[in-house]
């Protein structure tokens, strides 16, 4: 049943939203189904990218849904300090057995926000349990997205979510970004030029000295800053140079994990393991909040090993609802799902039609660059003159009038549309790209 449209928007202070737009233009999403959102008026809008990057398995999986239901009849909230409950120890293990190398140890969050600040005192904690509490630096990169903590912006490169909110952490600081228009526009995957760019990591071992650096944190694939994808041999760079100088890795899978670019992890899909993944969105098929960082073995032992003994608590950190009884439930009713319609094998099956298809934009009216990996797609358009990212926004709006959602973010629009799409519902998507490009000025 279609609901009627609230008459009052104000209280809601809407988060990255131009409110005062918002509420004299609205756009509401009533209901979801599969590959589709339907608004308050009944229209519908094709969802080129599952909600926020996270519903991988489409929209409302009665699997799920019943997961829920049935879980807030037996169990709707049980604490983790000190208590636990049968499914969280079921999702860890679950989770750690879809990881990489040895990170099997799992630690939960409610929001990929919180899983990188989680991350990063891991990090911290575990310097200094070895007795490298010298270890305090933090670096992350230029155009990376970590969520809005404030570990998060500390680390994040976007200038507006950091210049208003104060100095940040001390001491963090970035490598560049590894968007190279001038070189590697329009390639299609992972371009040929630029791993050398890891080696700025070895500038800053050599400027701060690397006995003070706990942790590098990069999304494998950058998506929230315009879909970035890696160059080869990048972060292979990157591993080898933390490994020499005792740094730990954490990659920020936030978008990347579960089956986005067509495997569990991007750092499965790329052959790089490193010591630490954040994840969110896909985890429950975004049906219910939840984050979590999976972390190496050893560095599990080491932080609940010493600092146990010390103070009865090894690590001072957690959240009320860390492992929430719901979460738990649509987590592995999710993971069921994605490995009975083996939904990461689909997306990276479908892969090579869908770069076929979004490089068909490449003449398409002010787009610069396109770029690719999994089902993930970044269309680049030219700014227009004095007015970065107003292009961006005016093809996001026209394309949600034509009925298909996509996310704008400057003048790039990012498509990552649920794994379960149809190859027809791409060649639609990219048809209604072509013709609101063609209109836009
Ligand atoms: N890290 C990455 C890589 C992300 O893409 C996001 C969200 N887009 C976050 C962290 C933050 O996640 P959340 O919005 O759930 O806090």
């Amino acid at each position: 049943m279609l609901q009627s449209p609230p008459n009052d928007l104000d209280a809601f202070w809407m988060p990255f939203t131009d409110n005062r737009y918002f509420k004299a233009n609205p756009r509401l999403l009533a209901s979801a189904r599969g590959m589709y959102y339907q608004t308050p008026e009944g229209r519908e809008i094709l969802d080129g990218t599952a909600g926020l990057w996270c519903v991988n398995a489409g929209h409302g999986r009665e699997s799920i849904v019943e997961a829920i239901r049935e879980q807030a009849g037996r169990l709707d909230f049980a604490p983790t300090f000190q208590l636990g409950h049968p499914l969280a120890f079921q999702l860890a293990a679950r989770v750690g057995g879809m990881m990489p190398g040895d990170l099997d140890r799992v630690f939960f969050a409610n929001s990929g926000s919180e899983a990188v600040d989680t991350a990063l005192k891991i990090a911290l904690a575990y310097h200094r349990v070895r007795g490298e509490g010298t270890r305090t630096r933090l670096i992350g990169r230029e155009r990376g997205y970590h969520g809005t903590g404030f570990g998060g912006i500390a680390v994040g490169g976007i200038g507006p979510n950091r210049r208003t909110f104060g100095p940040g952490l001390p001491g963090s600081d970035h490598l560049p970004h590894t968007h190279d228009l001038a070189r590697n526009a329009f390639t299609r995957g992972q371009a040929a030029h630029g791993a050398h760019l890891a080696d700025a990591l070895e500038g800053l071992v050599a400027l701060h000295g690397g006995d003070t650096i706990a942790a590098v944190i990069v999304e494998p694939m950058a998506g929230s800053t315009g879909v970035l994808v890696p160059p080869i041999g990048y972060l292979e760079r990157l591993r080898e140079i933390c490994t020499k100088h005792g740094i730990l890795l954490i990659f920020d899978e936030v978008i990347t994990a579960f089956g986005r670019i067509g495997a569990a992890t991007a750092a499965e899909r790329l052959g790089v393991t490193p010591d630490i993944i954040t994840m969110a969105k896909g985890i429950t098929n975004a049906a219910v909040p939840m984050g979590a960082v999976a972390c190496r073995r050893g560095i599990y032992d080491a932080v609940t090993g010493a600092m146990a003994q010390a103070a009865g608590i090894e690590l001072f950190h957690g959240y009320t609802y860390s492992a929430h009884p719901l979460a738990c439930a649509a987590a592995l009713a999710t993971l069921d799902l994605y490995r009975d319609e083996a939904l990461f094998e689909r997306s990276r099956g479908l892969e090579a039609y869908w770069e076929a298809a979004v490089h068909g934009l490449a003449e398409g009216r002010h787009v610069i660059d396109i770029r690719n990996m999994g089902l993930v797609a970044g269309i680049e358009m030219a700014p227009r003159e004095g007015a970065p990212g107003a292009r961006g926004m005016e093809v996001f709006r026209r394309l949600f009038d034509t009925g298909l959602l996509v996310r704008a973010t400057g003048d790039i629009i990012a498509l990552s549309p649920p794994l379960i799409v149809e190859e027809a519902q791409i060649d639609t998507m990219v048809a209604a790209l072509a013709g609101v490009l063609a209109e836009t000025v």
